[in-house]
């Protein structure tokens, strides 16, 4: 008997006006080869693993064969890319359909890396092996760390090679949507205020059915999305993690992360950091996040306009008064993190000074971002510099001070630290050494040991301490690129 194949798409992205899509199917490839299989996040999705895994399952991960129910379209948007307004879409990526999955929850799959779309300009629509399983890596890491995010449910390679004999690959990503704030720039720019408002209607019923009755729905929307994006950068901010390329295409409206293309973590703290090797300015710097977090989101206040108010000078007034929000509630969930990060429980109001200094020695005294917050969970200071440096010292004797003048015991700050401060992240230099091994010598076992560890950064387990370290010291700075 045949073994059920666990797909179970809608299209309710196909019912959107025209004017948001285009359907075409996936070009063909050569030679399909599962590299890599997320088999947790199958099943959660009620995928049968076995006919994945075989060859019609592979067939359609590599786009050769088209899902019973899908609808394969490439979206239509736009967005500021370095604060360029311009056209986009899905240059090299097609949506499936939706995944209703066994708890009827619905997630986007989508093949990146399938093919020319009309959306592709100069592009091959191709992606490599190197730059998709990049992307597999982080956005499984981040989602261990417990940061919203797009999910990889597998890589093939499809035996084609493109850049100098580089394998290409597909990624099937996982998403709440794909929706961002590019797409309804995208509807007020090149839509009616009606295709807008079924644009926006389509938001609210799939992502915040919970607005959809409130007085004025789209302030609501306006106020959500904010809401979801304050969070979540500040959760990037507390675990280090780089974007690179926060154009406005690239910020969903689910409040996932999206797009690990030249993204990193950081290692030493510099609010400077700035890995992408095209982000010569630095504009999208670790210590810019959350600014151009609320110049994305002023972006996208700016799309609802016709839908806030009939009168433009109102609708603009309530835009900006909105936006504005951002900055406090983005500083409440940091401060929040960070106070969690320290093991305190209740607040005051010196804790931002006394985060703030810590961040500040760490910063004079080069230290590792990571395992400073590391060595504070577990009273383990080695030969760092830091830890011999008296002014640390009294920052030291003010944190201990301030942990006993609250209720909660030793004990329960140093559980909170835990669930805090991450045993590892996936280190660039790790992350390099897996995707060599990988690309150069088909070897895919490093990547598969790399992605055990990251699965649960907060066990502290024996076998991730090694994993901590931070790289050898070098001249050569550290560059991300585009893939
Ligand atoms: P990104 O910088 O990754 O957000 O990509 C910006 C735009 O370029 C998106 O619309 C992508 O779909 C498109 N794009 C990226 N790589 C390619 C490619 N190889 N072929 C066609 N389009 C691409
Ligand atoms: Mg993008
Ligand atoms: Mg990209």
């Amino acid at each position: 008997t045949k073994i059920k194949t666990g797909w179970n798409l809608e299209n309710t992205y196909a019912t959107l006006p025209k004017l948001f899509f285009s359907t075409l199917k996936p070009t063909a490839v050569p030679s399909p080869e599962l590299i890599i299989l997320n088999n947790s996040l199958a099943q959660s999705l009620g995928l049968n693993i076995e006919s994945l895994e075989n060859k019609e399952g592979i067939e359609i991960l590599a786009g050769n064969t088209i899902p019973e129910n899908s609808i394969p379209l490439a979206q239509a948007y736009a967005g500021h890319q370095f604060g360029h307004f311009t056209m986009l879409g899905d240059g090299r990526a097609l949506l499936l359909g939706e995944q209703i999955t066994p708890s009827n929850k619905k997630f986007d799959i989508q093949l990146k890396g399938s093919g020319k779309t009309p959306y592709s300009r100069g592009g091959d629509g191709l992606a490599t092996l190197g730059p998709m399983l990049r992307e597999y890596i982080i956005s499984e890491a981040m989602y261990g760390l417990g940061i919203p995010t797009t999910r990889s449910l597998a890589v093939v390679r499809t035996g084609q090679t493109r850049d100098n004999n580089l394998p290409c690959a597909i990624l099937s990503r996982v998403a709440a949507s794909h929706l961002r704030i590019g797409t309804f720039q995208y509807a007020a720019n090149w839509g009616t205020d009606e295709e807008l408002k079924i644009l926006a209607d389509y938001t609210i019923k799939r992502h915040f059915p919970q607005i959809e009755d409130n007085d004025n729905p789209y302030l609501s929307l306006l106020q959500e999305v904010i809401k979801k994006q304050a969070l979540l950068i500040a959760k990037w901010q507390l675990v280090g993690f780089i974007h690179g390329v926060m154009n406005t295409d690239n910020m969903t409206i689910s409040g996932e992360t999206i797009d690990y293309g030249p993204c990193a973590f950081m290692n030493i703290y510099n609010p400077k950091t700035v890995f992408s090797s095209i982000d010569r300015r630095g504009r999208y710097a670790y210590k810019n996040q959350p600014p151009i977090g609320e110049w994305n989101l002023a972006r996208f206040s700016e799309t609802l306009l016709p839908l806030l108010d009939e009168e433009q000078e109102k609708a603009v007034k309530l835009a900006k008064d909105t936006v504005s929000s951002f900055a406090k509630l983005y500083s409440h969930n940091w401060l929040k993190g960070m106070r969690s990060k320290l093991g305190i429980f209740n607040e005051e109001i010196e804790d931002e000074s006394l985060i703030t200094d810590l961040l500040n020695l760490m910063e004079e005294h080069n230290s590792d971002y990571t395992n400073t917050f590391l060595a504070l969970t577990f009273d383990n200071f080695e030969d760092e510099e830091l830890y011999n440096n008296k002014e640390f010292n009294q920052w030291y004797k003010r944190w201990q001070q301030r942990l006993e003048r609250q209720q909660e015991s030793k004990e329960y700050s140093h559980q909170l630290m835990k669930k805090n401060n991450p045993a590892l992240i996936p280190r660039n230099h790790r992350v390099e050494e897996a995707l060599d091994a990988a690309v150069h010598k088909g070897d895919y076992s490093i990547m598969k040991q790399l992605l055990n560890v990251l699965s649960n950064p907060y066990a502290h387990s024996p076998e991730q301490v090694e994993y901590s370290n931070p790289p050898e010291p070098s001249d050569i700075p550290y560059q991300t690129f585009c893939g």
